[in-house]
């Protein structure tokens, strides 16, 4: 297409559909970050990642926005804001931040920063986390909600957190919790903030949809719940329950499903009124989605709301239960952390060489001596044409396996084996060439696309940088970040350095579902650099060390309004030492083990006095240096 542009490109790769106005792409080719949002100040992302390089880090690399952290704390205030005027609801909202989502320290602590002036809490699943949030959140009266198993020396740690300002509320997550929980605080003197995980009969969609219903982990029934009244009314503690939380799972897809969770969950709250519980929140856990393939459907990557829809529907359903009762409006918290840190960090990874399919170019005729097998496919590939593409491929795939029969029984030399498979991969290009040109393309010629792709190999670890990738198919926005003023001409499927034949990425985003391949440029003896987007939740903590690549190399930058950036943070990655002491390898140790080694080949003239002096000179920069590829 002579008359590509960058538009052509925008839609191609959805940008403008899950980019949510934080990225687009430049005349020139290259992709902009808007870390304020669409209209805000813009920076280069290709020269961004150059100049990271020349300062001396590597890619694969890993880009945090602090002010798109920012920007997503904000936007999912305001649209509370403009849900609390609509419903004109009394309770106040309060953000809190599950640690979970990405425990990365720079990561909480630009959170905690950005959210302070919206008074934005912790949410902690469990000790270790518990003694992040005690530790970083100084923000007074934010809520650190305390989820997940606790034994006495959690309890302990959240109740003693009351003494320095904080403001644990301690979630009921199983019934047995509570006995100890009263033990503990007599104990101490310090009266606790409970809050009380229930159980929905209501259940999640998508994947996570186990996670909540009748037999989900967490969470306690009805009866359950009317039993923890009982007791702590006996106890003459009723005031201490102040909290009522769910959580129904990650990636809700569906508004329906958080609809209906919110109507029972509601009911629940003003039920509790009636017990004579005076709550003062309602926590709606997580769940609220992000849209990776922009196609604002249901499908397990996308998601049929907006944020503001989803804010709408939570303070529609205590409005609606509150008012209908007479029962006072509850603050509301939300656990979103999927919604808040996703779109704040691109993976940038460079390709390190392309393998395309064989018989790219035209097929040699054959001469008369040749096979009967090879000629017979070089009839097949002269007559393609799209009236006859699927008998052609048919008559292709039956004369392909005649020569490795041929073959096995020694009829065809290798030569001649490469010849036939060479035609037949020709005929298959024909094909798909016309592919375009058909009404109905038929079954068995879909999967040509993917086979006839070409793989580029990336500079990265899918186990360590993608992890749900490749554990949960989890799609993500991938797309050059350069040249895109150019036609894409080759389709390419990514592989990465590990021996695994699950490190690779096969799956792309589509406007039309998703794709097996993605549109990618000729290679031109560049840096030829791919962004992963949307990559902040959960993927960095995740992530192993399948053949010990470690940790990438991070950065936070930051943009002002004019347009220039700062980098904030460096956070170096992994060097091969650390990664092999983390599976018990001693620097030294190795080192001296090698050392004797080579003594033993002097000693025995194997090896040279250079040689060996160049093989310690290697062995030792290999420990010091990054794992992946420089
Ligand atoms: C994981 C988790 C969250 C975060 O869910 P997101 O879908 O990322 O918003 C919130 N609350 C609880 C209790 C969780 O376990």
């Amino acid at each position: 297409m002579a008359d590509w542009t960058t538009e052509n490109a925008a839609e191609l790769y959805g940008i403008g559909y899950w980019g949510e106005g934080y990225f687009s792409i430049e005349d020139g080719g290259d992709v902009v970050v808007h870390p304020e949002g669409s209209g805000g100040p813009g920076v280069n992302l290709r020269e961004l990642v150059e100049e990271i390089r020349h300062r001396g880090l590597h890619t694969p690399l890993l880009i945090r926005f602090s002010d798109i952290l920012a920007s997503r704390i904000d936007h999912l205030v305001e649209c509370f804001g403009a849900a609390r005027r609509e419903y004109s609801y009394a309770g106040q909202y309060l953000p809190v931040y599950p640690i979970k989502t990405n425990q990365q320290r720079q990561v909480v602590e630009e959170l905690i920063d950005a959210g302070r002036r919206h008074n934005l809490g912790l949410e902690v699943g469990s000790k270790p986390e518990l003694l992040i949030a005690m530790a970083l959140l100084d923000t007074p009266d934010a809520l650190i909600v305390c989820n997940g198993f606790k034994d006495r020396a959690y309890m302990e740690t959240a109740l003693l957190a009351q003494r320095l300002g904080r403001f644990p509320v301690i979630v009921l997550d199983r019934p047995d919790e509570l006995p100890l929980l009263l033990k503990v605080s007599h104990e101490l003197g310090i009266s606790p903030h409970i809050g009380v995980r229930c159980r929905l009969a209501t259940r999640g969609a998508g994947k996570w949809a186990d996670s909540t219903g009748d037999r989900s982990k967490f969470g306690l029934t009805a009866a359950e719940i009317v039993e923890v009244v009982k007791l702590l009314r006996s106890e003459e503690m009723l005031g201490c329950l102040e909290m009522l939380h769910f959580h129904i799972g990650s990636q809700i897809t569906e508004i329906r499903a958080h609809k209906e969770a919110l109507r029972e969950a509601s009911r629940i709250y003003v039920g509790l009124h009636d017990l004579g519980c005076k709550l003062r929140f309602v926590d709606v856990g997580g769940g609220l989605g992000v849209d990776y393939v922009g196609s604002k459907t249901s499908l397990e990557s996308s998601m049929n709301y907006t944020v503001q829809e989803y804010a709408f529907d939570v303070v529609a359903a205590l409005q609606e239960a509150c008012d209908e009762r007479g029962v006072p409006h509850p603050d509301l918290v939300s656990e979103s952390g999927r919604a808040l840190v996703s779109h704040a960090s691109v993976l940038i990874f460079d390709v390190l060489g392309v393998d395309g399919p064989i018989g790219r170019a035209a097929p040699q005729e054959p001469g008369a001596s040749e096979h009967k097998v090879i000629r017979d496919l070089w009839e097949v590939w002269s007559a393609i044409e799209s009236e006859n593409a699927q008998e052609s491929f048919h008559d292709a795939l039956e004369l392909k396996e005649e020569s490795t029969t041929a073959f096995n029984l020694g009829y065809l030399d290798l030569a001649a084996r490469a010849r036939a498979e060479e035609l037949f991969w020709s005929c298959c290009e024909r094909i798909l060439n016309l592919l375009p040109d058909l009404e109905h393309v038929p079954e068995e010629l879909q999967g040509l696309e993917q086979q006839l792709s070409d793989t580029y190999y990336g500079n990265f670890s899918v186990f360590q940088s993608l992890p749900d990738s490749w554990a949960l198919d989890q799609i993500f926005p991938i797309m050059p970040i350069q040249r895109l003023h150019q036609e894409p001409t080759r389709r390419g499927t990514f592989a990465d350095l590990t021996c695994d034949c699950d490190g690779k990425i096969d799956r792309f985003i589509d406007m039309r579902g998703d794709s097996r391949v993605l549109p990618l440029h000729e290679p031109d003896g560049r840096p030829y650099y791919v962004g992963a987007f949307l990559v902040g939740a959960y993927q960095e903590t995740l992530g192993e060390l399948h053949n010990l690549f470690g940790d990438t190399d991070a950065v936070h930058v930051r943009v002002d309004a004019t347009r220039r950036y700062s980098i904030e943070q460096v956070v170096e990655g992994d060097s091969v030492e650390e990664v092999l002491s983390y599976v018990q390898y001693d620097r030294r140790d190795l080192s001296e083990r090698v050392r004797r080694a080579i003594e033993t080949a002097l000693y025995k003239g194997n090896i040279t006095l250079e040689e060996s002096a160049l093989l310690r000179r290697r062995y030792e920069q290999g420990l010091s240096g990054y794992t992946y590829l420089d």
